[in-house]
Protein backbone atom coordinates (compact mmCIF):
# COMPACT_ATOMS: atom_id res chain seq x y z
CA UNK A 1 0.00 0.00 0.00
CA UNK A 2 1.36 2.92 0.95
CA UNK A 3 4.20 3.93 4.16
CA UNK A 4 1.29 5.79 5.88
CA UNK A 5 -1.18 3.79 5.01
CA UNK A 6 1.37 0.61 6.61
CA UNK A 7 1.81 2.71 9.24
CA UNK A 8 -1.51 2.80 10.46
CA UNK A 9 -2.18 -0.78 9.82
CA UNK A 10 0.70 -1.79 12.33
CA UNK A 11 -0.70 0.83 15.23
CA UNK A 12 -4.42 -1.22 14.39
CA UNK A 13 -2.88 -4.20 14.86
CA UNK A 14 -1.53 -3.37 18.28
CA UNK A 15 -4.74 -3.28 19.13
CA UNK A 16 -6.77 -6.25 21.59
CA UNK A 17 -8.46 -8.56 19.66
CA UNK A 18 -7.04 -6.94 16.20
CA UNK A 19 -5.27 -9.34 13.71
CA UNK A 20 -3.73 -8.36 10.00
CA UNK A 21 -6.47 -8.62 8.41
CA UNK A 22 -9.09 -6.58 10.90
CA UNK A 23 -6.18 -3.98 11.09
CA UNK A 24 -6.07 -3.57 7.07
CA UNK A 25 -10.01 -3.19 7.29
CA UNK A 26 -10.43 -0.61 9.65
CA UNK A 27 -7.62 0.96 7.85
CA UNK A 28 -9.33 0.70 4.25
CA UNK A 29 -12.37 1.61 6.10
CA UNK A 30 -11.19 4.72 7.83
CA UNK A 31 -9.53 6.27 4.59
CA UNK A 32 -11.28 4.84 1.38
CA UNK A 33 -14.92 4.44 2.62
CA UNK A 34 -15.49 6.60 5.08
CA UNK A 35 -12.94 9.50 5.02
CA UNK A 36 -15.39 11.89 6.41
CA UNK A 37 -15.91 10.34 9.77
CA UNK A 38 -11.70 10.19 10.45
CA UNK A 39 -11.67 14.03 11.38
CA UNK A 40 -14.46 13.39 14.53
CA UNK A 41 -12.52 9.79 15.16
CA UNK A 42 -9.30 11.73 15.46
CA UNK A 43 -10.65 14.95 18.23
CA UNK A 44 -11.78 11.99 20.14
CA UNK A 45 -9.05 9.93 20.68
CA UNK A 46 -7.22 13.19 21.29
CA UNK A 47 -9.89 14.29 23.17
CA UNK A 48 -10.12 11.03 25.50
CA UNK A 49 -6.07 10.93 25.58
CA UNK A 50 -6.07 14.66 27.13
CA UNK A 51 -8.43 13.86 29.99
CA UNK A 52 -9.12 10.14 30.47
CA UNK A 53 -7.07 9.11 33.63
CA UNK A 54 -7.15 6.83 36.25
CA UNK A 55 -9.61 7.92 39.38
CA UNK A 56 -6.81 8.73 42.21
CA UNK A 57 -8.69 6.77 44.57
CA UNK A 58 -10.49 3.28 43.23
CA UNK A 59 -8.05 3.59 39.43
CA UNK A 60 -11.54 3.41 37.26
CA UNK A 61 -11.43 5.65 34.50
CA UNK A 62 -12.19 9.47 35.32
CA UNK A 63 -11.85 12.86 33.52
CA UNK A 64 -11.40 14.41 37.09
CA UNK A 65 -9.46 13.88 40.05
CA UNK A 66 -12.12 11.35 41.12
CA UNK A 67 -14.26 9.16 39.03
CA UNK A 68 -18.15 9.68 38.87
CA UNK A 69 -18.71 6.56 41.44
CA UNK A 70 -16.46 7.44 44.20
CA UNK A 71 -17.83 11.29 43.30
CA UNK A 72 -21.40 9.78 43.84
CA UNK A 73 -22.03 10.62 47.58
CA UNK A 74 -24.90 7.48 47.87
CA UNK A 75 -22.79 5.33 47.25
CA UNK A 76 -21.20 3.26 49.95
CA UNK A 77 -17.67 3.99 50.73
CA UNK A 78 -17.38 1.78 53.12
CA UNK A 79 -17.35 -1.43 50.91
CA UNK A 80 -14.70 -2.19 48.28
CA UNK A 81 -15.77 -4.32 45.40
CA UNK A 82 -11.89 -5.23 43.98
CA UNK A 83 -11.92 -6.05 40.55
CA UNK A 84 -9.51 -7.09 37.90
CA UNK A 85 -10.56 -4.47 35.39
CA UNK A 86 -12.66 -1.19 34.06
CA UNK A 87 -15.31 -3.63 32.48
CA UNK A 88 -15.73 -5.83 35.15
CA UNK A 89 -16.90 -2.50 36.98
CA UNK A 90 -19.19 -1.51 34.16
CA UNK A 91 -20.37 -5.71 34.46
CA UNK A 92 -21.64 -4.96 37.88
CA UNK A 93 -22.92 -1.59 37.08
CA UNK A 94 -24.98 -2.75 34.48
CA UNK A 95 -26.31 -5.64 36.18
CA UNK A 96 -27.45 -2.75 38.92
CA UNK A 97 -26.89 -5.10 42.21
CA UNK A 98 -24.33 -3.51 43.80
CA UNK A 99 -24.43 0.49 45.30
CA UNK A 100 -20.70 0.29 47.37
CA UNK A 101 -17.45 1.37 45.80
CA UNK A 102 -15.33 -0.40 43.61
CA UNK A 103 -11.17 -0.93 43.39
CA UNK A 104 -9.41 -1.84 40.16
CA UNK A 105 -6.35 -3.90 40.18
CA UNK A 106 -5.76 -3.08 36.51
CA UNK A 107 -4.59 -6.67 36.54
CA UNK A 108 -3.83 -9.93 38.30
CA UNK A 109 -0.99 -11.35 39.39
CA UNK A 110 0.42 -13.97 36.89
CA UNK A 111 4.33 -15.58 37.33
CA UNK A 112 4.36 -16.57 33.68
CA UNK A 113 3.49 -13.27 32.14
CA UNK A 114 5.32 -11.15 34.88
CA UNK A 115 3.16 -9.84 36.41
CA UNK A 116 3.72 -9.33 40.38
CA UNK A 117 2.32 -7.24 43.39
CA UNK A 118 4.12 -4.49 42.24
CA UNK A 119 2.23 -4.36 38.61
CA UNK A 120 -0.98 -4.23 40.43
CA UNK A 121 -3.12 -1.22 41.85
CA UNK A 122 -2.55 -2.38 45.31
CA UNK A 123 -0.67 0.14 47.33
CA UNK A 124 -3.89 2.72 46.76
CA UNK A 125 -6.35 -0.43 48.14
CA UNK A 126 -4.08 -0.65 51.53
CA UNK A 127 -4.08 3.23 51.65
CA UNK A 128 -7.88 3.50 51.74
CA UNK A 129 -8.34 1.00 54.53
CA UNK A 130 -5.65 2.84 55.96
CA UNK A 131 -7.31 5.87 55.97
CA UNK A 132 -10.28 4.39 58.18
CA UNK A 133 -13.95 3.97 57.36
CA UNK A 134 -13.88 0.78 55.33
CA UNK A 135 -15.85 -2.51 56.72
CA UNK A 136 -15.78 -4.77 53.71
CA UNK A 137 -13.40 -5.72 50.97
CA UNK A 138 -14.95 -7.77 48.23
CA UNK A 139 -12.84 -10.08 46.33
CA UNK A 140 -14.76 -10.45 42.52
CA UNK A 141 -11.95 -11.82 40.56
CA UNK A 142 -11.61 -14.87 38.22
CA UNK A 143 -12.79 -18.20 39.41
CA UNK A 144 -8.97 -19.60 37.98
CA UNK A 145 -5.61 -20.40 39.45
CA UNK A 146 -4.17 -16.33 38.64
CA UNK A 147 -7.54 -15.36 40.70
CA UNK A 148 -7.38 -17.32 43.43
CA UNK A 149 -3.35 -16.57 43.64
CA UNK A 150 -4.28 -12.52 43.76
CA UNK A 151 -7.11 -13.46 46.22
CA UNK A 152 -4.46 -15.24 48.58
CA UNK A 153 -2.20 -12.26 47.89
CA UNK A 154 -4.80 -9.69 49.19
CA UNK A 155 -6.14 -11.63 51.85
CA UNK A 156 -3.06 -11.83 52.96
CA UNK A 157 -2.38 -7.78 52.74
CA UNK A 158 -5.69 -7.55 54.48
CA UNK A 159 -5.62 -9.58 57.29
CA UNK A 160 -3.94 -6.96 59.81
CA UNK A 161 -6.80 -4.14 58.67
CA UNK A 162 -9.22 -5.42 60.30
CA UNK A 163 -11.77 -5.53 57.78
CA UNK A 164 -14.26 -8.24 56.11
CA UNK A 165 -13.09 -9.68 53.23
CA UNK A 166 -15.08 -11.53 51.53
CA UNK A 167 -15.19 -13.47 48.04
CA UNK A 168 -18.49 -13.81 45.49
CA UNK A 169 -19.53 -16.85 45.27
CA UNK A 170 -19.38 -17.74 40.94
CA UNK A 171 -22.50 -19.69 39.66
CA UNK A 172 -19.82 -20.16 36.72
CA UNK A 173 -17.51 -22.44 35.37
CA UNK A 174 -14.09 -22.84 36.82
CA UNK A 175 -12.18 -20.16 35.06
CA UNK A 176 -15.04 -17.89 34.34
CA UNK A 177 -14.55 -13.94 35.28
CA UNK A 178 -16.88 -11.15 36.39
CA UNK A 179 -16.74 -9.61 32.48
CA UNK A 180 -18.68 -12.79 30.75
CA UNK A 181 -21.60 -13.12 33.89
CA UNK A 182 -24.66 -11.89 33.09
CA UNK A 183 -26.82 -9.45 35.08
CA UNK A 184 -28.61 -12.47 36.99
CA UNK A 185 -25.73 -14.66 38.13
CA UNK A 186 -23.54 -11.54 39.14
CA UNK A 187 -26.63 -10.60 41.61
CA UNK A 188 -26.35 -13.76 42.95
CA UNK A 189 -22.18 -14.09 43.12
CA UNK A 190 -22.28 -10.80 44.57
CA UNK A 191 -25.27 -12.14 47.34
CA UNK A 192 -23.94 -15.68 47.76
CA UNK A 193 -20.24 -14.06 48.89
CA UNK A 194 -18.95 -16.03 51.31
CA UNK A 195 -16.23 -14.74 54.11
CA UNK A 196 -12.62 -15.19 52.68
CA UNK A 197 -10.79 -14.28 55.82
ZN1 LIG B 1 -12.99 6.13 41.66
Amino acid sequence: MTPAFDELTKRLRKLPGLGHRSAERIALHLLVEQPDALPALVEALEAAAARVRRCTRCGNLADAELCAICADTTRDPAVICAIEHVPDLVAFERSGSYRGSYHVLHGRLSPIRGVGPGDLNVASLLARIDAGGVREVILALSNDVEGEATCHFLSDQLATKGVQVTRIGFGLPSGGGVLYADAVTLKSALEGRRTYL
